[in-house]
């Protein structure tokens, strides 16, 4: 079976649970490890048995409940290389450092890179050796496997029961699914989407994207459930209360997706394949539901299948209702 459970979706939270096979992972932990866990049980998925999680990008509506959920289920993380070297130097508290210190703490990361690297050599390359290089030496203690929450108390905010990396492009396994991450056009580090296939079925995520670019419009393609961004309504972003260099952020090609620009992916990129379309990230100044819908259905007349129940909205108050297949 595929399941397909978007538990919040927008600037205040993002998080969505995909079941395929006997696997199911969690992709991006926007909400806290409290709230994550009381939606995922509203919805009848059962947090314990979550066995990894997969991050977009590094922005706090996608990993704001990410190391306390991590910790507590003792499940791996996957990033790509530079979203992980950010979420660290994110969550990792700034201190002020005499001269002294940071040469010292500079020669540390410098043998902890060139040991990293060597056992990195030696071991192939394999496993997550890269974690020490991308930790900064300031980390207080080595990882460890299946971390309890007790110890968290200790721990540097940055510490995970395991990371695991992957790179946009390069499709990799968890369990019986198969993650396949795209590049998206977003101001962050190295931020992707995903489409995730399990037993022919493919769910595809991609939001927050300044606009449709041709290798997202690609991957969407044969998609049987599409969770797409309709972000904004040009109208109300302009004549909104956001100050102008917020405006211009929202709307540059590194921003998110207007309902206008998911209307014309939907009118002339979309393959009319998908059985379930669910918009979402909808803005909540800068948007309203009812908008967002009328673009989108109005761009579907021609994939007339698509209309009714199987057009959805993401918001961030509540989980959607699963979607099988
Ligand atoms: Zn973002
Ligand atoms: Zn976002």
């Amino acid at each position: 079976m595929v399941r397909f459970t978007c538990l919040a979706s927008g600037s205040k939270g993002n998080s969505s649970v995909l079941t395929g096979g006997s696997t199911r992972i969690l992709v991006d932990a926007g909400l806290s490890c409290r709230e994550l866990f009381r939606r995922m049980e509203l919805a009848g998925e059962d947090p314990r048995t979550l066995d990894a999680i997969v991050i977009t990008h590094e922005h706090s509506d996608h990993v704001h409940g990410l190391a306390v959920t991590a910790r507590k289920l003792g499940i791996p993380v996957y990033f790509t290389r530079q979203t992980h070297k950010a979420w660290v130097d994110q969550v990792t508290p700034k201190v002020k450092l005499t001269y002294a210190a940071w040469a010292e703490a500079r020669r540390q990361e410098k043998l902890t890179a060139e040991a990293a690297a060597e056992s990195a050599a030696e071991a192939g390359g394999a496993g997550d050796e890269g974690l020490a290089a991308g930790v900064p030496a300031m980390a207080e203690e080595p990882e460890e496997e299946g971390c309890e929450p007790e110890k968290t108390a200790k721990r540097a905010p940055s510490d995970l029961p395991q990371v695991e990396y992957f790179a946009a492009g390069e499709s990799f396994t968890i369990g019986d699914v198969t993650v396949s991450p795209f590049t998206i056009p977003h101001d962050a580090a190295d931020p992707v989407g995903f489409v995730f296939s399990a037993e022919g079925v493919r769910v595809a995520v991609a939001t927050d994207l300044g606009y449709m670019a041709p290798n997202v419009s690609m991957q969407l393609r044969g998609s049987d459930l599409i969770l797409l961004e309709s972000n904004h309504d040009l109208e109300m972003l302009r004549d909104g209360p956001y100050p102008w260099s917020l405006k211009q952020r929202v709307l540059s090609r590194v921003g998110h997706l207007s309902n206008d620009g998911a209307a014309e992916y939907l009118e002339q990129g979309y393959d009319g394949k998908a059985r379930w379309l669910i918009l979402g990230h909808l803005s909540e100044t800068n948007n309203m539901p009812e908008l967002a819908r009328i673009a989108a259905e109005r761009a579907l007349a021609n994939h007339a299948r698509l209309l009714g129940n199987r057009l959805m909205l993401a918001n961030q108050y509540e989980a959607l209702e699963s979607i099988c297949f």
